[in-house]
């Protein structure tokens, strides 16, 4: 690969705009820098000014070759510091999002002689309006899937659910009635997986939903791009996995991403964020005051709302436990009102809690003084936790969550799941199952085990290090 910026290939990466996306591709767009890439990561223009806002210029500047460029979301604009709505989002990046983007790649194309131009595009796998300005540019284009391997291949089931007629539901009452129950025992790659098990946009009634009809379309392009990535390691996902390459023969696992960030040994890699809320680090000062395995983490993401009673009942179930905690209360967690605690609940933890806005949640995982993650299960903070060694206890909300949930629980052996009615006697009785009981011993065991996995795999010579470096020869560098 040359070594002058001109020379060198030039990866423009894409990431769907939100939180649990921007991350692994700014992960995965940094490693791909360390290989020799000109890199051009292309944020929304939303995303951008949070970015400065939460971190100043140091956030996207430093790093030679990496540049950082915007395109609208097509979105009305807004000053808002919060979680787009996502089904106008997917709406809104699908319908207006190609324009501006091909726009973008003609600019870099005709740019000052020190920007090389454009040799691929590395894109998230639900942003695929990027395939056609692919093929329009004459450029490779791989799709990283930001989900777990069981995640996606729910979604590729969405097709034969939609045929054999399981989805649109008949009648919303279908969703408390015992049907999602319903065995699919014609999923390859699983076992006994369930209705309530698929990513949730199947929950609906109406052939014209907007998640329903996004997922089956974002689906269809995968065999359009060169190659998929996913964010997990073979060991752990290997049956799936192997059902997923029936369909797509070209898949790269190069998880988990953090790990592999272990091999960046140039620190102004660190100083590139992409974290959309500022980062409270008093927690890890407060973290190291407390003993090993003493500490529940309790994070519900950057999308999950909670209602004000389901706050409540955690905040009682947190509080009866007796374990200290630290938990991450985003303003915007209750849809439409402020997060309120009760003051008696506040007065009673106040010694052994502590309640911030957002952290940064790699460095608490990788504590040793959190013992177990209380988690909405979304895929990065599941494979965060997993390679942190820290086992979970499930609440789901959204999307691929619930598949995550099933096999953190079923599959991994790494978690318990709390019943989405959720209460505060089950919180209690799980929080203390987790920190002292046989189970959360058990849990403990296995998630550590899966951590020296992940090890392994990110290693060189491990399934993940060595994927990256086939992924950049055999398909970025063709
Ligand atoms: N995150 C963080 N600090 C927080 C909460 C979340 O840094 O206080 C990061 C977390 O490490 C993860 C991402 O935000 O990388 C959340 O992604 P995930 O897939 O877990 O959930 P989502 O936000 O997409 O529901």
């Amino acid at each position: 690969m040359g070594s002058t910026a001109s020379d060198k290939p030039h990866a423009v990466c894409i990431p769907y705009p939100a939180q649990g996306h921007v991350n692994p591709m700014l992960k995965l767009a940094k490693l791909l820098h360390h290989l020799g890439f000109y890199i051009t990561f292309v944020n929304t223009e939303y995303n951008h000014k949070r970015l400065l806002k939460s971190h100043g210029t140091a956030a996207l500047e430093g790093m030679p070759d990496f540049r950082f460029e915007t395109i609208p979301d097509g979105l009305p604009p807004s000053d808002a510091e919060a979680t787009q709505h996502i089904p106008s989002l997917c709406e809104s990046t699908s319908k207006t999002c190609l324009v501006p983007f091909c726009s973008l790649l003609s600019k870099l194309n005709n740019a000052a002689p020190e920007v090389p131009p454009v040799t691929c595009i590395v894109s998230d796998g639900v942003m695929s309006f990027t395939v056609k300005a692919a093929e329009q540019f004459g450029l490779p284009e791989v799709l990283l899937w930001t989900t777990s391997a069981c995640g996606f291949l729910g979604y590729t089931q969405y097709r034969h659910l939609v045929d054999r007629g399981y989805t649109p539901l008949k009648d919303m009452r279908q969703v408390t009635n015992g049907y999602l129950e319903t065995i699919l025992d014609w999923v390859p790659g699983t076992k006994d997986i369930r209705l309530r098990d698929i990513p949730t946009f199947i929950r609906t009634t109406d052939s014209n939903d907007i998640m329903l009809n996004f997922v089956l379309s974002e689906v269809e392009a995968v065999p359009k791009a060169k190659a998929l990535i996913l964010n997990t390691f073979d060991a752990l996902e290997q049956d799936v996995l192997n059902a997923i390459s029936v369909m797509y023969p070209r898949i790269y696992t190069v998880g988990p991403l953090q790990l592999m960030m272990n091999h960046l040994h140039d620190e102004r890699y660190n100083s590139l964020s992409s974290s959309l809320w500022k980062e409270n680090s008093e927690c890890i000062d407060w973290l190291n005051t407390k003993e090993p395995n003493s500490v529940v983490y309790v994070n519900f993401g950057s999308i999950t709302v909670v209602t004000a009673e389901q706050l409540t009942e955690f905040a009682w179930g947190l509080a009866n436990s007796k374990k200290s905690f630290l938990w991450i209360i985003r303003p915007d967690i209750v849809a439409g009102d402020s997060a309120m605690l009760p003051p008696e609940f506040l007065t009673e933890t106040k010694e052994r809690s502590m309640l911030i806005s957002w952290c940064p949640q790699e460095q608490v995982l990788k504590h040793p003084a959190i013992g177990g993650f209380l988690t909405h299960c979304g895929w990065n903070s599941t494979i965060e936790s997993i390679a942190g060694g820290v086992p979970v206890i499930c609440w789901p909300f959204f999307a691929e969550q619930q598949t995550n949930c099933r096999y953190s629980c079923v599959e991994w052996d790494i978690g318990m799941e709390i019943d989405n009615n959720v209460k505060q006697d089950e919180v209690e009785v799980l929080v203390k199952e987790l920190m002292d009981g046989e189970k959360g011993k058990k849990m403990k065991k296995k998630a550590m085990e899966w951590k020296k996995k992940a090890e392994e795999a990110t290693a060189p010579g491990g399934s993940s290090y060595m994927n990256l470096e086939k992924l950049v020869k055999e398909v970025l560098l063709q």
